[in-house]
């Protein structure tokens, strides 16, 4: 593939200015020529990458806020259980917070 890229790149400065990019074409896509660096193909297996990768990143940090913003109810009900274990009282209401903390961290509740 002999022909140039048909993209445009822009000219540093304050103005927008733009010239036409200088490298030749590797690849036609939908009847235009595009370079390595233009490659349309490539640019969107690059971006759904970059997209997946935000997504994962987004979902590890809205599980870490999940446990951080449950931990205080975690530790309250499980010593409120203990200390109804350990007084031989009617532990089953400590135990039902227990089960709700825990699903409420799990993101059940
Ligand atoms: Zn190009």
């Amino acid at each position: 593939m002999s022909q140039m890229c048909c993209k445009a790149t822009r000219i540093p400065g304050s103005w927008p200015r733009y010239k036409p990019c200088k490298n030749k074409a590797v690849i036609e896509v939908d009847g235009k020529n595009y370079c390595g660096v233009h490659d349309p193909v490539r640019l969107a297996k690059k971006s759904a990458e970059r997209d997946a990768a935000y997504r994962e990143q987004s979902a590890r940090r809205t599980e870490v806020w999940r446990l951080n913003s449950a931990a205080p109810s975690l530790l309250s009900a499980g010593i409120a259980l203990i200390a109804a274990l350990d007084s031989g009282d009617d532990a089953r209401a400590a135990y039902a917070a227990m089960k709700s903390a825990i699903a409420k961290a799990k993101g059940e509740a």
